[in-house]
């Protein structure tokens, strides 16, 4: 799930749009979240529309989304274990092959 953070970076020129700050050239009072800005708005660095303007997302874990990531982390775990164990066996073998054919 992800919800959005109210604030956008411009793809012109990586300006980041704050809502902490707001924009006090336009002005935009302090608070204002990037979508509730009025579609005038532009970029105060590049004068970009707000359409050339990426949202910033981010993920907000729910119950069921932990549940997924703990299953996921373990499994991950698990196969890189596994995967460690049968690296350095193959390692081995080969170690073993390489010699008998050397001696
Ligand atoms: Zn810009």
């Amino acid at each position: 799930m992800t919800v959005g953070t109210g604030e956008a970076e411009c793809k012109g020129c990586g300006y980041t749009y704050d809502p902490k700050n707001g924009d006090p050239d336009y002005p935009v009072s302090k608070g204002t979240q990037f979508q509730n800005l009025p579609d005038d708005w532009q970029c105060p660095v590049c004068g970009g529309q707000k359409d050339i303007f990426i949202t910033k997302q981010k993920e907000v874990a729910g119950f069921a989304e932990n549940q997924g990531y703990g299953l996921g982390a373990n499994s991950m775990t698990g196969e890189q274990k596994s995967l460690t164990i049968f690296g350095s066996l193959l390692f081995f073998f080969v170690l073993f092959i390489l010699g008998y054919f050397l001696n």
